[in-house]
């Protein structure tokens, strides 16, 4: 299966912090990371008072079922010790499952496609790089959903 997964990070050393989580993403025995993004600069999106965002978006390719991938990501954001305080609130790492095949879930633990990627330039953006012509599952043609949307303050790094 195809998956793409979303990056992100503002505490200590972001760039670190994402390499640090491909790597490890690509240790696991059932996940290779076939494509990666360049990586981007962004602000908050709650406009709160914290660090700019490092994000870049990957391509993995597995056997892992979407949930047990979501349990993988999740292990990485324990390991490189992401503590859960507010919502959107500063964090050394975010791995969010963005798109996985064409699956179109939504459960209490896992919405996919990712329910605010079209609401994201640095989401959409990065992953137009690795993937220009992606069909989103529901939400249609990527370019169109670029369209869509304010990218100006998104910067490639
Ligand atoms: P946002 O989801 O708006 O980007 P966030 O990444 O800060 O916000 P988290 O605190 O990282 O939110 O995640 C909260 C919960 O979202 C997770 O515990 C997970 O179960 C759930 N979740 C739902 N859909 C997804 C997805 N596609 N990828 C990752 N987590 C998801
Ligand atoms: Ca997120
Ligand atoms: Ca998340």
């Amino acid at each position: 299966m195809l998956a793409y997964i979303g990056l992100g990070s503002n505490l200590n050393n972001p760039k670190e912090q994402i390499k640090r989580s491909l790597i490890s993403l690509n240790e696991d025995e059932e996940i290779e990371v076939s494509a990666l993004s360049s990586l981007y600069k962004s602000k908050p999106i709650d406009g709160s008072q914290q660090p700019d965002y490092i994000n870049a978006v990957c391509m993995v390719n597995t056997h892992l079922t979407a949930l047990e991938l979501l349990h993988v990501c999740q292990r990485i954001e324990l390991k490189q010790h992401r503590v859960r305080e507010k919502k959107w609130g500063a964090r050394t790492i975010d791995l969010d499952i963005i798109i996985y095949g064409s699956q179109v879930i939504a459960s209490k633990k896992l919405v996919v496609p990712h329910p605010e990627m079209m609401n994201r330039a640095f989401v959409l953006v990065p992953l137009h790089e690795i993937e220009p012509d992606i069909n989103v599952p529901v939400l249609g043609p990527l370019k169109k959903l670029i369209d869509k949307i304010d990218t100006s303050e998104l910067i490639k790094l």
